[in-house]
Formats: structure tokens, sequence, C-alpha cells
């Protein structure tokens, strides 16, 4: 069942080298899930790695000596040659002081995080590495941390925050005296870099079961380390338009959303603003008016301190401004042209906003079927008009700049920008008018107007 190419690499490190699958390919593999790539492990020392692997023609790269890692082209794919090794003291619950090499299989296997992921496999045939049980774990579901997890994450901060993330990816239960040690290790977590924080978090949301991660880190008080502002969702009521509190529909709006990034972490943040925002009316109704500008503040600013890409950051403030719209059939036509043309100038697609906007009415929780029908409608007819591909954009115009200039007879200046969008505004309403003579004609209307 392995990737062919890696016996070859076996042949060429030659017999004692006691090459073998390990951490999360081995994982993977037992639970017939795909993965990116494959790690390997060996007794040799890297530098014999090197030798052995280029002696037989093979691409390598010297990625991580320090840390024991060669990587070897395997028909152009990279794959990471690693030493067994073991780790040396933890002191400040991020990495170790110093790691060793030349260990034993075992003890390279009892440094990893999870019992799921210390397993080896031998290449070509043999019995499984196992030492932890992580096979039987596999087969029941449950992340448990190699050794007491105290110690463990007392360790490595990150490792608590990984446990609610290979339990969103695989659907699986944090055992229960893993789960136990998190509450107790939350100073160490704090410890943490922020980009390796962020990688896991971002792995957990567009997994397959993110809910279960999310309610995991809220459950465990990892939410409040490095998502603080969301917590006051917890609970927080709605109204007749809500099957579900605030956070419990957030669960499902990502949970719905298809798995990219920009989608899953715009579904998290989307209604953050709501607790902030909640007003009672009269007739007993609850409100959130506004609410979107607060999720925007919260959402640029949980973004900011994680670090997330400028890209991502621009993606999902778009989704989450744009969120509020419902251009349904009370919408005229032009109205639908500039709710278009302000989903361009924020770079989203139609489709991206559509598939926003699908999820988030599925966390309503109820009527789904009469939602999914009306979305259908929605879609339909802004898609009808985009198809159409009416001017959405001053560039679009059938009269460029320099045709306005001299028709007006002047210079360029901020009059030529105002008229530019006035045009835009007039074509958006009536997009027949595009056209150069009769954009002509309405240009010579508005300088009149304007002197
Ligand atoms: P993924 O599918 O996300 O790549 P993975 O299990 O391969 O999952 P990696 O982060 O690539 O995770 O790490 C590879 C292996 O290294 C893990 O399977 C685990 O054995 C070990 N490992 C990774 N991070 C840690 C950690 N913080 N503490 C202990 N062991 C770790
Ligand atoms: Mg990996």
């Amino acid at each position: 069942m392995t990737w062919a190419p890696l016996l070859r690499l076996k042949e060429a490190l030659g017999e004692g080298s006691e090459l073998v699958i390990v951490g999360g390919a081995v994982r993977d593999e037992l639970l017939d899930r795909p993965h990116a790539d494959w790690d390997l492990a060996t007794r040799l020392l890297p530098q014999a790695v090197m030798d052995r692997a280029r002696a037989a023609g093979l691409k390598v790269i010297p990625t991580g000596l320090q840390h024991g890692t060669v990587t070897v082209m395997l028909e152009d794919r990279p794959v990471e040659v690693t030493t067994f090794r073991s780790d040396g003291d933890y002191l400040d619950g991020r990495r170790p002081e110093s790691v060793h090499l030349g260990v034993s299989l075992e003890e390279d296997l009892s440094r990893r995080d999870f019992t799921i992921n210390a397993m080896a496999m031998p290449l070509g045939g043999g019995d499984l590495v196992d030492p932890f049980g992580g096979r039987r774990d596999l087969a029941q579901g449950l992340i448990r941390a190699v050794g007491d997890p105290l110690q463990r994450f007392a360790e490595d901060g990150l490792r608590p925050l990984r446990a609610c993330r290979f339990a969103a990816q695989l659907g699986f239960e944090v055992e229960a005296a893993t789960a136990a040690a998190i509450p107790l290790r939350l100073e160490v977590a704090r410890k943490v870099a922020v980009e390796r924080v962020f990688t896991e978090l971002d792995k957990l949301l567009r997994s397959q079961n993110p809910a279960r991660g999310l309610d995991l880190l809220a459950s465990s008080g990892l939410l409040d380390l490095w998502l603080p502002e969301l917590r006051p969702m917890l609970g927080c009521a709605q109204n007749r338009h809500h099957r579900y509190d605030v956070w419990r529909h957030t669960l499902e709006v990502v949970g719905h959303a298809p798995a990219e990034a920009g989608l899953r972490w715009a579904a998290l943040l989307h209604d953050s603003g709501k607790p902030d925002k909640r007003t009672v009316g009269g007739d007993g109704e609850v409100h959130f008016y506004n609410h979107e500008t607060r999720s925007l503040d919260l959402a640029a600013a949980i973004l900011d301190r994680l670090k997330a890409s400028h890209a991502l950051r621009k993606e999902v403030l778009a989704l989450i401004r744009h969120h509020g719209f419902h251009p349904d059939a009370t919408w005229k036509d032009a109205a639908c042209r500039r709710f278009l043309r302000r989903l361009g100038d924020d770079g989203l697609t139609l489709e991206h906003w559509g598939a926003f906007r699908l999820a988030d009415q599925r966390g309503k929780g109820f009527e789904w079927e009469a939602r999914q029908a009306e979305h259908g409608k929605v879609m339909d007819r802004l898609q009808t008009l985009a198809d159409q591909a009416p001017p959405l954009s001053v560039r679009a115009l059938a009269l460029n700049g320099a045709a306005l200039m001299k028709l007006a007879g002047r210079r360029g200046g901020p009059w030529l920008g105002d008229l530019q969008i006035q045009l835009l505004e007039a074509v958006l309403e009536e997009p027949e008018l595009n056209e150069p003579a009769r954009l002509e004609e309405r240009a010579l209307q508005l300088l009149k107007q304007a002197r």
C-alpha cells in the first residue's frame, strides 16, 4: 500500500538503515485517508543518508541538518528523511533545547505527541511498530497523549491545540486524561508562537469537523488565549429567524461552508459583533443592528494578531462586510447591479459570496428547504444580470478619460473622477446608456449641471 518510489530509497540506503514511514503518513494510511507528504525515519545519520542517496543518483537537499533531516527528491516529490532522534529538555514550553541523534526507533516514537502519530511502518512489508497503542486508539477514535499528558503539554504548549485540530480532522474524541490536562496547561499554551497557532487553527477550521474542534477550544479554555473576543457568543440568544444561539449558529455556518480558508474564517468571525450589538425591542424581539461593523472590527483585530496573510484578511473582511445583504425580489435590477459592483470592488466573486450566504442560511437551523430555494432564486437572478456583463466599473464605460477630457475641453482633475462616477451610476441604472453617443450626451448634460 505504500508509494513505490520509496522502495528505491530503501534500496539506496541499504541494509541496516531501518528506514520506516512515521507520523502522519502512517496514521493516514491506516485510516485510508489521503495525505500530502511522506515522513521517513532512519537509524542512519544525515551524512550517511546524503552520501548513499546521492551515490544512487537521487537528488538530496540538506534542509534541516541540525534536526537530523534531509530532503530526498523522489519523482519530483520532496520526501523528508529524519534520523531517529530524541528531544532534550524543554525549558520554554516551545522547543527542546537540543536534539540527540542516534537513538532507537522506540525512543524516537516516544517523543511524538499522540499515540496515533507515534507509529512506524517498515518499508516494503513487516510489522507495524506501535509501542503506545496507536492502532487501538485509531480504531476507537481517540486522541491520546504519548505518556503523561500533563508533562507532554508542559513541554510544548502547542500540543493541546493539535489535539483539538486532530479531533476536528478525524472526527475523534480527546481521551479523558488528555482532555483533562489541557485546562491545567493553558499558561504553557499561551507562550506558543502565533504563527504555529495560526497554522493549527487554520487546519482545524478547514477540517471535516470544525464544530467539534471549536467546541473543544471553548470547553478547554484554549479559545480564551487566542480568540477571547468570541467567548461572549456562547449562550448569546437570538431571535425568531434563528434556531440557535450565536455560537451554535457560527459552528453550523463554519461546518456548512466549503472547506476553504477564507470562507471558514469568515464563517467563524461573521457574527462576532452580535453580542455587543444585541438589543431587545419593545415587542420583545431581539435585534443586532449594525453588528456587521462590529464584527469587521473584531475580525480585523483577530486576524492581525494571528498574523494572517493580507490576502486572507482581505477576503474574510469582504465576506463579512457583505453578509448582511439579501438582494431578493424586492430589489430593483439597478440595485442588484450596484451590489454586484460592490462585490467586485471588494474582490469577491458572486460565487464566493453565494457560497457563504448559503452556509449562513443553513446555519439558521430551520426551513432549510425554503431557504435553499430562495437562495437559488437570488443567485439565478444575480447571475443572469452578471451574465449581461453590465459595466461595473469606471474602466468599463464606453468613453474613457481621454475621450471625456476632449469632450469637456479640459485637462484632467478631480472633476473627471466625479464625472466618471456619475456616469457609472447612470449606467448601472440603465445599462443601454453605455454606448459612446448616448454616454456623450449624458456627460454633456452632467457637465452643464456642474457649472
Ligand atoms: P499533517 O497531516 O497535518 O501533516 P502530521 O501528523 O503529519 O499531520 P506534522 O505537523 O506534519 O503532523 O508532524 C509530523 C509528525 O511529527 C507528527 O505525526 C508527530 O509524530 C510529530 N510531531 C509534530 N508536531 C509535534 C509536537 N508539537 N510534539 C510532538 N510531536 C510532534
Ligand atoms: Mg505532516
